[in-house]
């Protein structure tokens, strides 16, 4: 018979402060000069925190969309319906201006507020971020085409605007991108899709095996020219209003990221614009990419934040053997352990959005390495986190099941831990001077913990001996002297020791090995409730 109480159940997370309870995030914002956006994030994180937004993410994933091929009449109209949930979604995130807030209200520090509404947005629900991190990391190429200027309106509005109309005339667009083929996603060299010159513009006949967002208005897609691999932009409608050569043939059926859609197309002499120099389109791609990989590691340290935060609050409230689960000696090892993790990821994450605009050198070596880190890292953090829960977690009733399937998406896509880890050697090999780029970035930590200046140490010998079988060695390696050194200037003096003693000496062992002294302060800091 069902009970009317429930006993030793931990009562719902809702309405939580986002921004105010965490103390890092605010430090971070402050540190990376943005502390003009404080006002907002506190307003955006009391907001994303609420019980109704949280049922609104629930019902956007429950309620996956749909691809309607055929209208009533027999004709073709390649639609996806959402749930409404899902256009609330978009509705709130384009006025908070995620997708363009840097370039539509450019300032010293918008990356980096910019970053933290993203790293606030990831903590309710991840699938939305999928269009709103292309369109940001598109604009900058897109507003460059002087062809393209009827788009600039719509791309820097804080509009959402879902209608089925040629983008010009809408009052805010999003934009999608279309690379990976059949044959290959990381080698974009091996792309088959053939643009032929058409006047002005180019007619794309070919496919996309992944076409993420194909509602979107348009998207940039690699094709093969006479010159080699470009870049086109390709309008979901064409200028008369006809639907563009775009054929919707279905849409995946995903592990997780279920709110968001993402289609198998074939392009039917689809009308594009060339962006960028011909021949030149891989590069100009990855120029773009670069930022949605940022946006990887903002969003999947967001996520760790999100479960963290439930994992602490379940194991306050929750009692075994007597008492709180918090106060049994190997969980709150468990649960410090994962606090520094967090932190962590949330200090390289915004220190990178930081580099974005003035380090471009530095931009270019650390993004791959934390995108392959920190998503790496939060697949398994988040188990980590359901497993604090028990069989809670396990349950599609709470939103750790849901984070559980949507982390591997950020590792795989954009470039997979693997070709992270070549870039990051690729980028070494460009860079004549890449250890004076990364002692400057390092050396302002030396002298903080002894094993942090013998790791710096060992540092012009890991960089000498990279070779590609031991690039994820390196990756891992940089990427944790790298937060070691962030924390220990901006973190408690706590959490820098602990990571330090933790991550630059044993290697990768799994959450909660490593005993760390002042447990107890690390988790008030995390999160205060
Ligand atoms: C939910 C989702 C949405 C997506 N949306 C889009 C989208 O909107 N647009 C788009 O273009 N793509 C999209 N993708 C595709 C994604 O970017 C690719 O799946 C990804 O880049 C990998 O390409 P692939 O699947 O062809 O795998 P492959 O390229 O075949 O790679 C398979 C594995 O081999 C590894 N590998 C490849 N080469 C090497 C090497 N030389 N050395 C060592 N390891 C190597 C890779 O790291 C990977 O682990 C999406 C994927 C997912 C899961």
């Amino acid at each position: 018979m069902a009970g009317k109480t429930s006993f030793n159940q931990v009562p719902w997370l809702e309405n939580a402060d986002l921004f105010g309870g965490d103390t890092a995030l605010k430090a971070a914002v402050r540190t990376f000069g943005a502390a003009w956006a404080l006002p907002g994030l506190w307003r955006r994180g009391r907001l994303l925190g609420r019980a109704q937004w949280l049922d609104i993410a629930d019902a956007a994933n429950r309620h996956p969309p749909r691809l309607i091929q055929y209208d009533r009449l027999g004709a073709r109209c390649d639609r996806v319906v959402f749930d409404p949930a899902w256009h609330d979604l978009l509705g709130s995130i384009t006025a908070a201006r995620l997708h363009n807030a840097a370039w539509a209200v450019p300032r010293a520090g918008a990356q980096v507020a910019r970053a933290a509404g993203f790293y606030l947005q990831a903590q309710l629900e991840a699938g939305s971020l999928c269009p709103v991190t292309m369109t940001y990391a598109a604009i900058p190429l897109l507003l460059d085409q002087p062809a393209l200027a009827a788009w600039r309106r719509p791309l820097l509005s804080d509009r959402y605007d879902p209608r089925p109309l040629p983008g010009p005339e809408k009052a805010g667009v999003l934009v999608g991108m279309g690379m990976t083929e059949k044959q290959g996603g990381s080698d974009l060299r091996s792309n088959r899709t053939r643009a032929e010159a058409d006047g002005d513009r180019a007619r794309l006949s070919g496919h996309k095996w992944f076409f993420s967002v194909p509602q979107a208005d348009a998207h940039l897609v690699l094709a093969q020219a006479a010159a080699g691999p470009s870049c086109y932009f390709m309008p979901r409608f064409r200028d008369d209003g006809e639907l563009n050569g775009i054929r919707l043939l279905r849409l995946k059926d995903k592990l997780g990221n279920h709110s968001n859609a993402s289609a198998e197309v074939e392009f039917d002499g689809a009308l594009a614009y060339p962006v960028g120099e011909p021949g030149r389109g891989i590069a100009t791609l990855l120029a773009v990419a670069a930022r949605t990989r940022l946006d990887c590691a903002i969003a999947s340290a967001g996520m760790m934040r999100m479960t963290l935060v439930e994992a602490l609050h379940h194991a306050r409230h929750r009692r075994a053997f007597g008492g709180a689960l918090v106060d049994a000696p190997l969980m709150r090892t468990v649960l410090a352990d994962m606090a520094i993790e967090s932190e962590a990821a949330m200090w390289l994450a915004l220190r990178l959005a930081d580099a974005a605009d003035n380090e471009p050198m530095l931009f270019r070596m650390l993004t791959p390495v934390a995108k392959y880190w920190i998503c790496k890292r939060a697949e398994a953090f988040i188990g980590e986190a359901m497993e604090v829960l028990g069989g809670n977690g396990y349950c599609e009733d709470f939103r750790l099941a849901r984070a559980y399937r949507e982390a591997p998406v950020n590792a795989i896509w954009e470039g997979a831990g693997n070709i992270m880890c070549l870039d990051l050697l690729r980028a070494l090999q460009r860079q004549p001077d890449s250890l004076a780029l990364l002692m400057g970035e390092l050396g302002a930590a030396a002298g903080g913990h002894r094993d942090y200046d013998h790791a710096l140490g060992q540092l012009p010998e890991k960089l000498r001996s990279a070779d590609e079988a031991g690039a994820r060695h390196l990756a891992s390696w940089v990427a944790r002297l790298v937060q070691a050194g962030l924390l220990l200037r901006y973190g408690s003096k706590a959490i820098g020791d602990a990571y330090c003693a933790s991550r630059l000496t044993q290697g990768d062992a799994l959450f909660g090995e490593a005993v760390h002294r002042g447990a107890s302060a690390i988790l008030r800091r995390a999160w205060p409730e």
